[in-house]
């Protein structure tokens, strides 16, 4: 029986070459095979740390048809690494459908943690981080655009994207549209030379952004839950129907939930006052 071989999952920087852990230079170091987005790009990184691995190109044109090959390479003994041309595979980058195919075939996979724009624009964005949402990109059809971002609208929970420079000031006007009154932030080129973060209402980015000519480099947009404190203006709270606040406040009380407690959860809910909630459900 041959030994076992592995596919381990490395991220690796979003810019700053330094910012790559020991463990992951240690798995790309002896990997018998690293796959990579853009080998070009890869090559950077492997002559700043002297590494001499095998590369071999793995990218969306390439993923599903190369998928059955690397499994059964990995099932004859070798271990084999995967990185992105930046941060962590398989978050906006080919990785999922490997690591899928991998559990599938019961090999064994090791993810080794690093960057991801997602988290550090998110963390200096200074907007809340007790729930976020990473939509990704997003869809390029206006009405699918649309559709999503209405979908998005009561989450109350930090919301981010990823987005071309191109199309950044088009997609923060979208943004300030969809979602009027919150405050938003931009995050650009993190961890390089020109990195810029903006924050502020999300109609004054819109205006300030597209007043640009130019912008070069990497994009993180990113849009603060509709109730937090800090929006420019709060967010409207939809009138909610009488009977559908008996109803939840009945349900979570029906599960256990007393009835002071159910009356808190509600109020959270809705956006309304806890003396509102109680007195709608204390009507008959
Ligand atoms: N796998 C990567 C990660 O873990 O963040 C994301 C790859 S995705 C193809 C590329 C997008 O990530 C860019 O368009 C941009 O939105 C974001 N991104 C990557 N590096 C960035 C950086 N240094 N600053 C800002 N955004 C970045």
């Amino acid at each position: 029986m041959p030994e076992a071989g592995r596919l381990i999952i490395c991220a690796t920087p979003i810019g700053n070459l330094g910012d790559v852990t020991l463990r992951v230079l240690e798995a790309l170091k002896s990997a018998d095979t690293v796959l990579a987005e853009d080998t070009r790009v890869t090559r950077k990184l492997f002559s700043r740390y002297l590494i001499t691995t095998p590369l071999e190109r793995y990218d969306e044109h390439t993923a599903v048809r190369r998928t059955p090959e690397v499994i059964e390479r990995i099932r004859g003994g070798e271990t084999i690494a995967l990185v992105s041309d930046a941060g962590t595979p398989g978050i906006s980058d080919p990785g999922s459908i490997l690591v899928d195919a991998a559990i599938a075939a019961d090999v064994l996979v090791d993810v080794l943690p690093g960057a991801a724009a997602v988290i550090a624009a998110l963390v200096a964005s200074g907007l809340p981080t007790w729930a976020f949402y990473f939509a990704g990109f997003l869809p390029r059809k206006a009405g699918d655009r649309t559709r999503l971002l209405a979908s998005l609208a009561p989450l109350e929970a930090t919301l981010i994207f990823y987005e071309s420079p191109r199309r950044t000031g088009a997609t923060l006007r979208g943004l300030a549209e969809a979602f009027p009154g919150r405050s938003g932030a931009m995050a650009r080129e993190l961890t390089k030379l020109h990195e810029e973060i903006v924050r502020g209402p999300l109609t004054e980015l819109a205006e300030q952004i597209s007043e640009r000519e130019l912008l070069k480099g990497e994009v993180v947009l990113l849009v603060g839950p509709p109730h937090w404190g800090r929006n420019a203006a709060p967010a409207p709270i939809e009138p909610v129907d009488a009977s559908v606040v008996r109803a939840r406040v009945a349900e979570l009380m029906s599960e256990g939930t007393a009835r002071t407690a159910a009356v808190k959860q509600v109020a959270k809910e809705t956006g309304m006052s806890r003396q509102d909630v109680y007195d709608l459900a204390s009507r008959p």
